[in-house]
This record gives C-alpha cells, sequence and structure tokens, in this order.
C-alpha cells in the first residue's frame, strides 16, 4: 500500500494543531510528530501543588478568532471551556508608584471613550490635551512599516505611549516597541487610520457597532478571553491523546532535513534518516532556520532574522489575608518608564475559578522581556525574592507565599520587528518552491494560542493538498521508507 508519510517536527501547540488537522484531513495518511523534549507543549505547562493551577505561559486564549474554542469542542472540550469571572474585570497600571485602573474602553493601542481619559489620574492635563488632538492629525501617507513606539507618539504623543500603549502591548509581546513592527502586530489599528482618518474616530465607530450588533443579535457569547477548567495543558494532553501514541516520538531531536526529489529526508540522531512525503516545521523559526539550512539558504537566513525574548513567570500563593489591596481587577501593567523590577503581574485566581485553593490567592508576576533582558541572568531564587518584593509594595503583601514556582521561558517569545510581514513574505515565496514543505509556529501568524493554531492548521491544508495533487502511480517517493541516501 502506497501510504503517504507527513512528518511534523516539534510538538508545541502549532505542530499539535497541525497533525491533528492532517489526520482530519486525511486518515489514511500517517502522520509522525518528534518533539526533542520529553513532553508535548512547548512553552505551554500547567503544573499543580499545592492545590494551586499554575501556568507557565499561555494561561487563556482571545476569543475574537473562533480557531481555539472550535479546536476545544472538537477535541470534546467544550464542557471544559471557561470565561473569565464576572466579579472583576479590567486591569490596572503603575503610574508615580500606585496602581490606577486603565480607561475604561481603552484597547491596547487608543480609547474607545473619550470621558474615561479625561478623567484618568495616569495622563497629565497635556498629556490627555495631546491624545485628544489625535483626532486631527493627518494620516500618515507612505506606506512603509512603522514601529510601534512611532505610530502612537506620532498620534497621540509620547505620555500616552510612554504611560499606557507600552505596558499594555509590552504585557503581550514582551517586546521593545521602538523595534515592534505596527503592520505585523496591530494592523487593525492602521486600517483604522486609513479608513477614518484617526484611531479615536475608528474605535468610536466600532464601539457604536458592537453595541448596535449586541441588541441585535443572539446565540452564545463569551468573554473576550477562555481557558479550560484544568487549565491550558488539557489542550495539549487532548492533541497528544487524538493522535496514536506509536507516531508520537518524545525525546526525538530533528538534527536537520533535506530535499529528496519531492519528499524529504528526516535526520534524527543515531538512526537512520527517515523518509517523508511531506514536512510541517513546527518548531521556533531559530531552530527552523538550522534544520533547514542545507534546503535553501536564503529562508534559513529570513528566519534567523527573527529575534526571540526571554521571559520568567514567578507564581505565588499568598493568604487572601495577607494581601490588603482588594484585587478587584485582573492584573496590572508596569510602564518601562516606572524604573520597576518586574513587567505585569496577572491575578490568576480572580481571572478564574479553581486557580487556587478557597482563602488563597494566585498572583503570576512576568519578568525580563527585551526590555530588561539582563535580570534574567539571576538566579530563580533572587528573581522569585525579586517578584516577591515588587508586588509586596504595589499591592501591600504581608510575610512570606505560602507558593513559589519559577518558569524560565528561554527564546520563546518571537519578536516582530519593523520588516516582519516582509521577511514573512519573502519565506513564503521561498516556500513557493518547496510545495511539500510548510511551516507552522508563533514567528508565523500570530503569537497568541488561537494565531498557533491557524498556523497549524494551515500549514496542514497546504500540504494535504499537495500530496493529493500527485499521483501516486507515477511517483514511487510517495512510499513510506526508512532508507539510506546516496552520500551517507
Ligand atoms: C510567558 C508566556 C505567556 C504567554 N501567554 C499567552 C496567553 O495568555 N495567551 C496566548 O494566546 N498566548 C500566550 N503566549 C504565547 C503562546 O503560548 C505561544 O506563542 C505558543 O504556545 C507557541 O507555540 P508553538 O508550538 O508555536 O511553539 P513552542 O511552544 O515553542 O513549541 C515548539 C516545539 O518545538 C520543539 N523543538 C524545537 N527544536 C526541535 C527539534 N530540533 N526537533 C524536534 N522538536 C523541536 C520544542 O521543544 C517545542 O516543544 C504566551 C507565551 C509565553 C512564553
Amino acid at each position: 500500500m502506497n501510504q503517504k508519510h507527513i512528518a511534523v517536527i516539534g510538538g508545541g501547540i502549532s505542530g499539535l494543531a497541525a497533525a491533528h488537522r492532517l489526520r482530519q484531513l486525511d486518515p489514511t495518511v500517517e502522520v509522525t510528530l518528534d518533539e526533542s523534549a520529553s513532553r508535548l507543549g512547548g512553552v505551554i505547562k500547567t503544573t499543580e501543588k499545592k492545590g494551586f493551577l499554575i501556568e507557565g505561559a499561555a494561561d487563556n486564549f482571545i476569543t475574537t478568532s473562533s480557531t481555539a474554542i472550535e479546536l476545544c469542542k472538537t477535541l470534546g472540550l467544550g464542557e471544559e471551556l471557561i470565561q473569565t469571572n464576572s466579579g472583576g474585570g479590567g486591569a490596572m497600571v503603575v503610574s508615580h508608584g500606585k496602581l490606577e485602573p486603565i480607561p475604561p474602553g481603552f484597547m491596547v493601542m487608543a480609547p474607545s471613550r473619550m470621558w474615561p481619559i479625561l478623567a484618568t489620574k495616569i495622563l497629565s492635563p497635556m498629556g490627555k490635551l495631546r491624545s485628544g488632538m489625535e483626532l486631527f492629525v493627518r494620516p500618515r501617507k507612505y506606506q512603509h512599516d512603522e514601529s510601534l513606539r512611532s505610530f502612537i507618539c506620532r498620534r497621540f504623543g509620547t505620555e500616552m505611549f510612554e504611560r499606557l500603549v507600552q505596558p499594555l502591548v509590552g504585557g503581550i509581546y514582551t517586546a521593545d516597541p521602538t523595534r515592534l513592527s505596527v503592520a505585523a502586530t496591530m494592523p487593525r489599528f492602521l486600517e483604522m487610520e486609513r479608513e477614518h482618518g484617526s484611531l479615536i474616530r475608528g474605535m468610536m465607530n466600532g464601539r457604536r457597532h458592537r453595541k448596535h450588533d449586541k441588541e441585535g443579535r443572539g446565540g452564545a457569547r463569551y468573554s473576550q478571553f477562555m481557558t479550560l477548567r484544568g487549565g491550558m495543558s488539557r489542550l495539549i494532553n487532548a492533541l497528544g491523546d487524538s493522535l496514536p501514541a506509536q507516531n508520537l516520538h518524545l525525546n526525538s531531536p530533528i538534527e536537520r532535513v533535506e530535499r529528496l526529489g519531492n519528499g524529504w529526508l528526516i535526520y534524527k540522531q543515531n538512526s537512520r534518516p527517515v523518509h517523508a512525503d511531506a514536512v510541517v516545521m513546527a518548531t521556533p523559526a531559530t531552530h527552523t532556520a538550522r534544520l533547514l539550512k542545507g534546503v535553501d539558504a536564503k529562508m534559513s537566513r529570513r528566519l534567523r532574522n527573527i529575534k526571540y525574548a526571554s521571559c520568567a513567570v514567578v507564581s505565588l500563593g499568598f493568604r487572601r489575608d495577607q494581601i490588603k489591596n482588594p484585587l478587584n481587577s485582573f492584573g496590572f501593567v508596569v510602564p518601562h518608564v516606572e524604573n520597576r523590577l518586574i513587567l505585569s503581574c496577572s491575578f490568576s485566581s480572580e481571572k478564574y475559578v479553581g486557580r487556587a485553593p478557597a482563602g488563597t490567592v494566585l498572583l503570576r508576576v512576568f519578568i525580563g522581556g527585551a526590555m530588561q533582558p539582563g535580570l534574567l541572568r539571576m538566579p530563580s531564587k533572587q528573581l522569585i525574592e525579586m517578584a516577591h518584593l515588587e508586588i509586596a509594595k504595589l499591592l501591600q503583601v504581608k510575610g512570606k507565599p505560602i507558593l513559589r514556582h519559577i518558569t524560565r521561558q528561554n527564546h520563546a517569545m518571537p519578536q516582530y520587528h519593523v520588516g516582519h510581514r516582509t521577511r514573512i513574505h519573502e519565506i513564503n515565496d521561498r516556500l513557493g518552491e518547496h510545495p511539500t514543505l510548510a511551516l507552522a509556529g508563533s514567528a508565523i501568524s500570530g503569537v497568541g494560542v488561537p494565531g498557533c493554531i491557524q498556523s497549524g492548521n494551515n500549514a496542514a491544508e497546504k500540504v494535504i493538498q499537495e500530496l493529493w495533487k500527485t499521483d501516486p502511480n507515477q511517483d514511487g517517493s510517495t512510499t513510506r521508507r526508512e532508507c539510506i541516501p546516496a552520500h551517507s
């Protein structure tokens, strides 16, 4: 039987989503997945410790795209999906050493309501005046990519950038906004500038439409973010369980990939290369660059140019009575200009049920990122101590934590620097030369979980369609086999 073999390399959410989609599209294809680590999930890892549910990376996903929700439902996890708690909500920002609420209606980069901006203590009167002038700032005519800092300073002024946008965007991308591409990370705000001539006008318009939609439409409605009752690893485990156990290869780092006609040779340590008819690479871009160096030097160079940032996630548990702050939001972000040693803090137990035992609180503190990489050279014990000291001041916490946990995420967050879209374009151009090769992962079409799943789905669809085109009777390479290449 000419059973086709598709090799997926990398067992994070992107690779797992690709493998799952491949089997959905064509159950007759043999799909294998090689993962270098001893477990699946990549950066995603849920740990249970002393009754706390601790997330090492993603603790939820955005629901503006249905991709993640659909996948959970397909895997039978629909009943496990939970929404953010209705009690709290919103986020805070550190402003001159104190926590202040982010003005209601402020969405990452721009306000959709002007009154909360006028009323906030975060901006000075001059800062408010300058941000209101956004309505009169002419849209930029030329089309080349712009950094997030330049875009926001141009439209709203420096204060709005430093006090609100930088910490909010920094929280998502752990990035340096002077290098971050606005086109690659926040394209809808560029569209607003083009369509409405102003982000404020665009946001207000969007708000009116949403209100109208809400009044007019019934059906299921979700909060903006969701997660799984048992944590994000539930999704990873369900994806892993949906693949035949014998086709999941853990502790299996791939060393390189070579093209053989229309097919591929996958090289593992200390074993013969394996033939595949198609390959989905779902490894971080820097690893993909190395694995594909011999296949396509130009594509490899473009991939290598995608930089990554590191961070540490410190999880701290306290008894509720140790914390004076009412914790009536979902967390806070820290502007770089505040000169503190943490990026943000998420109130995990206030966001979702089941994250901490009754009477206790779970807080997640983020450290490092592209703006403070040096901090990550500290030993873990010191990082935990530092996170504790920082939140103790801001949230008025007394005494020692009852739970301490740290996850180091080294080179985990791709940085969508200015020019990222062109780079991806060029990579896609090169992929045109390799029809049975596809790339997935957080560097490709969004760093969030839904973007990663989508990249896996897209990669699966590309290679399956290509294989369906080939006639197995004319092409002997479509039979899976272990083989030794002529030169080895
Ligand atoms: C701290 C943090 C917080 C986050 N929070 C959120 C959030 O709240 N919501 C959200 O939507 N997103 C969040 N994200 C982003 C999201 O979690 C990631 O973008 C996503 O999980 C990346 O998945 P991936 O499969 O593309 O990459 P990875 O998870 O990096 O997986 C790649 C896999 O490839 C494997 N690999 C590497 N080299 C080889 C090789 N040679 N052979 C075989 N395997 C190899 C690796 O071991 C790894 O398992 C967060 C990320 C971080 C780091």
